[in-house]
């Protein structure tokens, strides 16, 4: 028999860190159909929060008397062989056993999986077979890149992964799509699960009697569907909508069907899947898939009320970065022009309180919902009166009783003749136009007197004089300052639309580069790029995605392209992007038609790779810091800015005397790194684009114009603060 009452699919994660408060992808998501019964997605932030829920689930149904099956999405199993070699003996449980007495974890995900992982390489002669890490410089033992890894005498994949055609290598630990530290972090867990009583391991134990049922399962299977769902309503987070359709899937499979995939293995695998496990479902993809989209839940109904939600943006055009014709090296100005005609705002739009509104960019016109100040007020403290009811030569005036103040108003009249106390920022009473200022008074038993000459409405603030109600107060793209936070709150507005955050990935490229503070081998380099771009753009207020350091390799880059176009919004490599052996970016961009290479007439510059990435557009810049920098600010910042919703701009600069002698050729524009010192600007005595100290030592640039140029000391020259190239 199968027969189970409710099901459970579990979607793993091996983040090192902990997922975000807020429901997110790529954190653990649980899909529960409980006695028939889909309930909502349940979303955990660590493995150990996960791995409570999934064990309170199994008490649960079991005390209820349900038989779970409970579906996990990484391998259970390693080719035929691992086990022997690891453990000794032929029982893929050892194994499980032998990685729980091994691996730690944490809630905040810090874990050991690579030390463990490095331990496992050594029982085998030769690199790997575990490769791909996180640090190129840490764990020798594991390869960072799956070149010379041979598996000759074990299999790189299982029988039931080449039957599903999954993508991925139990030994690969690393580079989007990886299930190899999935299955060392999840393991363990399954270890300590499968001891809980009434639980079997499909296929390797005896499962037909069990209350609770783990199998490995893998929401790939399901795939077409899954796209449906997200078509149909694209808000929602794709690993909840995989555990959801593939739980309602398999709770829908009809008893005899799940039956026979469970028992029926083809009869060619069925040695292997013993020690290597099996996919529960590999064979019967478009079964299931059939299945998850018929029992899917119906799109939500469109927001209610007259609010509809802002439009997506559309997409960028393929040729968006159409390179300029016409010439070998393109003038800056022309390069520019184009990149502007060519882009246009991607991010969407969201409402944003006032209070954190501060660098966010304005997406619509927003207009004062009341006037500012709302009434005619005082502007200093003293006494107020009806100008026309002064009477002749230097006033002698009765005080009224009472007086106004701010936010306490006078609400009777005034009458003609008479004067009353009001306080700066009060609202003039009826019958007050003027106030005289109390230093220029005189007060005595109820009365006061000061000279004549004041003018009608000397120090009242008119109603609206500021703002008035309905004005059109700031525009959109504009990128908010805390003044104008003041501005917005002095006309009642609490709440601004904004463009949500442009999310910006930035990797870098080049098998020299390790992680600054690691201990570098001959030859190697620290990464000095990813420091600068990440805190660059996040100085933007975009959001900088960090994808680490690629090495010099088209697989592992590819990889990592997908997964950052699945994060953010513009992609940034650095290196690698020039017509070299080992420019991989270029060349990759090259062999997925999307590759335009713009030879720009700048210095200091090197080719720039532009293109499209899945709909992203990545930006390829120079691997020499001082030229990636450059690049980023001359060309990069008014394209993201333009991205981003806040418009072109053009950073201003203004002419300053040289302090420096200088012959330049005509051909290309050039900036040199400079600051500005007793009223001159002084420029890094090296020219060499090597030189990284230079950036931090340049406060600006000095621009050079396209044409030859002889600069002597004291001639203006065009100098721009690095403060400048803000968006
Ligand atoms: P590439 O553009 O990859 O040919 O690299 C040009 C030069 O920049 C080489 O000397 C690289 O070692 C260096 N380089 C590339 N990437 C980085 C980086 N992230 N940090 C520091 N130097 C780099
Ligand atoms: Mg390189």
């Amino acid at each position: 028999m199968s027969g189970f009452d409710s099901v459970l699919v579990v979607d793993w994660s091996a983040a090192s860190s902990r997922a975000p408060a807020r429901p997110s992808k790529d954190a653990i998501w649980l899909g529960f159909v409980e006695a028939g019964a889909p309930q909502s997605p349940i979303y955990c932030r660590s493995r150990i929060e996960a791995e409570v829920a999934i064990a309170g689930i199994m008490e649960a149904e079991r005390a209820a008397g349900r038989r779970l099956l409970a579906g996990f999405d990484f391998p259970f199993g390693y080719p035929a062989g691992v086990a022997r070699r690891v453990t000794g003996g032929e029982d893929p449980l050892d194994l499980w056993d032998w990685l729980a007495a091994r691996i730690t974890d944490s809630e905040t995900g810090a874990n050991n999986r690579f030390d463990v992982a490095e331990t496992l390489n050594a029982l085998w002669d030769g690199p790997g077979p575990f490769w791909g890490k996180t640090h190129a410089d840490r764990w020798p033992g594991i390869p960072y890149r799956k070149e010379g890894v041979r598996y000759d005498t074990i299999a790189e994949k299982r029988a039931c992964d080449l039957a599903s055609k999954a993508a991925s290598s139990c030994f690969q630990l690393c580079y989007h799509p990886t299930v190899g530290s999935q299955a060392l972090m999840g393991l363990p867990m399954l270890s300590r699960l499968r001891r809980q009583p009434g639980t079997a391991v499909w296929p390797f134990q005896d499962w037909q009697e069990a209350d609770v049922v783990l199998a490995e399962i893998w929401p790939g299977l399901i795939e077409p569907a899954v796209r449906a769902a997200l078509a149909a309503d694209p808000a929602q987070i794709r690993d909840a909508v995989q555990v959801d359709l593939l739980s309602r899937a398999l709770a829908h499979l009809p008893d005899a069907r799940l039956s026979a995939m469970m028992s029926d293995l083809p009869p060619e695998v069925q040695d292997e899947a013993r020690e290597e496990a099996w996919i529960l479902g590999a064979g019967h993809a478009d079964l299931l898939s059939d299945l998850a989209h018929r029992s899917a839940p119906p799109p939500p109904p469109a927001a209610p009320g007259p609010i509809a939600p802002p439009p997506a943006p559309p997409p960028l055009r393929d040729d968006c970065f159409a390179m300029p014709q016409g010439t070998e090296w393109t003038p800056v100005d022309t390069a520019l022009a184009a990149l502007r005609q060519g882009l246009h705002p991607i991010a969407r739009t969201a409402p944003c309180p006032l209070g954190a509104a501060a660098g966010r960019i304005l997406a619509s016109l927003v207009t004062a919902r009341r006037a500012s100040p709302p009434h005619a007020n005082s502007a200093v403290d003293g006494y107020g009166f009806a100008h026309g009811s002064l009477p002749p030569g230097d006033p002698v005036m009765p005080l009224a009783p009472g007086r106004a103040a701010a936010g306490a108003p006078y609400d009777g009249a005034v009458p003609a003749g008479q004067s009353i106390r009001i306080l700066t920022g009060a609202i003039l009473p009826d019958g007050v136009d003027t106030v005289v200022l109390e230093e220029d008074t005189r007060q005595s038993a109820g009365q006061i007197a000061f000279r004549t000459g004041i003018k009608p409405g000397a120090n009242a603030r008119k109603a609206g004089e500021d703002t008035p109600e309905g004005a059109e107060v700031l525009g959109p793209g504009r990128v908010l300052t805390p003044a104008d936070l003041a501005l917005l709150a002095s006309v009642g507005i609490g709440e601004v639309p904004v463009y949500q955050r442009l999310r910006v990935a930035i990797l870098s490229t080049g098998d020299e580069l390790i992680e600054a503070g690691g201990d570098a081998g001959r030859g190697q380099i620290f990464d000095a790029n990813r420091p600068m771009l990440l805190a660059q753009i996040t100085s933007w207020g975009m959001e900088a995605i960090d994808m680490g350091r690629i090495p010099d390799d088209r697989a592992a880059l590819r990889a990592a392209l997908d997964e950052a176009a699945g994060r953010a919004d513009v992609i940034f490599t650095s290196g690698g992007a020039s017509a070299g052996d080992e420019d991989h970016v270029s060349a990759l961009l090259g062999e997925a038609g999307a590759l335009r290479e713009w030879r720009i007439a700048l210095k200091p510059g090197r080719p720039l790779a532009l293109g499209l990435w899945q709909k992203a557009p990545i930006f390829g810049l120079p691997g020499n810091p001082v030229a990636a920098l450059v690049c980023t600010l001359i060309f990069a910042r008014p394209a993201l800015a333009l991205l981003a919703g806040a418009g072109w701009s053009v950073p201003q600069g203004f002419d300053v005397p040289a302090a420096f002698s200088k012959s330049k050729k005509p051909g290309r524009r050039e900036y040199l790194r400079a600051r500005i010192r007793e009223g001159r600007a002084e420029v890094f005595p090296s020219e060499g684009s090597g030189r990284v100290s230079s950036l931090s030592w340049a406060e600006g640039l000095v621009e050079l114009p396209d044409g030859a140029a002889q600069i002597a000391p004291g001639d203006p020259v065009r100098y721009i603060p690095f403060g400048n190239f803000a968006l």
